[in-house]
């Protein structure tokens, strides 16, 4: 089922999170004991993210330093047909730009389509490492919104070849990213707001956002939206701080800033127990702020540690 239809369907915010597919060589199981302890929150879909290559130094035979790519983290699509097949609910896998060529794009939707798929995030990604900005595959996408053009035109029974037609229409329900905090790259919240329209207008059907952890920077973010025509459902992201690391790591990897009530509590914390306490009691009180503000549904960040959504799904949608 498409996930506008999930939001339209329901009459109170809804519960949902993103998964990250294993380090390679780890078991799907693992995967799965991370989803099992938040299935009581019924959530109407999970989303899998899509991790492209890295390069690393291998050493070879004869202390040869080669630099090679290779994907962490593979396995989007087979983990969300897992995931249908095993809870029988929505899974929506990230696609991207990055790695990809346009016909490549084309065929990894026609996977998607065969299994049953019915919704994507189509995003850009980020540069890899050693790239300094972000380059496209030759004959792939540039911006997210050539993507979302390339999938909407499908939905539309267009393929990229004039010669073939496709013959199912309205395939996918497509997600695309908002960045209540402006997304790094940006001259200016208003140029990214005319950019992420411009996504929308290409088809977009609904929007996820990037995590904030100040509830007032997505009212205004909705607000601006609003206000420049972007009518479709925003869905709020959130991540609970669980770790001391996660004090640098999460500003520093996604550009959003704590509020000072917050970062006041969190300065004071010496220990991981700590600052998981405060983590999750801020995300309780973001949420329960969002429901009374009947936000369509909370997705929340796991990366892969579901105790602490477990402990804010309990208080919010637990009742
Ligand atoms: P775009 O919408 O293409 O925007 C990128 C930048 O270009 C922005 O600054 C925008 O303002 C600007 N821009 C857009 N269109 C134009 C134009 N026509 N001309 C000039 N500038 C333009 N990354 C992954 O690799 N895998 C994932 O699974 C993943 N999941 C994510 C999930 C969510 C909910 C979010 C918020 C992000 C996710 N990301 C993921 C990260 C994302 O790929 C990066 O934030 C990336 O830098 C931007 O992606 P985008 O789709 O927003 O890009």
């Amino acid at each position: 089922m498409k996930i506008t239809e999930h939001l339209q369907n329901s009459k109170k915010t809804l519960f949902s999170f993103e998964i990250l597919p294993p380090l390679k060589g780890k078991r799907i199981d693992d995967i799965f004991e991370g989803i099992d302890p938040l299935m009581e929150f019924n959530p109407p879909f999970i989303n899998v993210t899509y991790h492209r290559e890295e390069y690393v130094y291998k050493k070879f035979p004869n202390d040869l330093l080669k630099k090679i790519s290779i994907r962490k983290r593979p396995g989007t699509v087979g983990i969300c047909a897992a995931i249908m097949n095993k809870y029988d609910i929505d899974a929506v896998p990230h696609l991207i730009c990055g790695g990809f060529s346009v016909e490549e794009t084309e065929n990894a939707l026609i996977d998607l389509q065969f299994l049953g798929i019915d919704n994507v995030l189509a995003l850009r990604g980020d540069a890899i490492n050693g790239e300094s900005t972000f380059k496209p595959e030759e004959n792939g996408h540039r911006y997210a919104v050539d993507l979302i053009t390339q999938i909407s035109d499908m939905n539309k029974g267009k393929l990229l070849h004039e010669e073939s037609q496709h013959s199912a229409k309205s395939l996918f329900c497509i997600g695309t990213a908002g960045y209540p905090e402006k997304h790094y790259e940006s001259m200016s919240m208003k140029t990214d707001l005319t950019y992420l329209k411009h996504k929308v207008d290409a088809g977009a059907d609904y929007i996820t956002t990037q995590m904030f952890f100040d509830n007032k920077k997505y009212f205004d973010f909705v607000d601006r939206c609003r206000a420049i025509g972007i009518n479709v459902p925003i869905i709020p992201g959130l991540k609970p701080i669980t770790k001391l690391r996660h004090i640098a790591f999460l500003p520093k990897t996604f550009y959003v800033d704590f509020p000072d009530e917050l970062a006041d509590a969190l300065v004071k914390c010496k220990t991981d127990a700590e600052v998981n306490k405060v983590g999750i009691k801020w995300a309780i009180k973001q949420s329960q702020e969002l429901v009374d503000a009947n936000a369509p549904c909370i997705h929340f960040y796991t990366m892969g540690k579901s105790e602490s959504v477990k402990a804010i799904a309990t208080e919010v949608f637990g009742k």
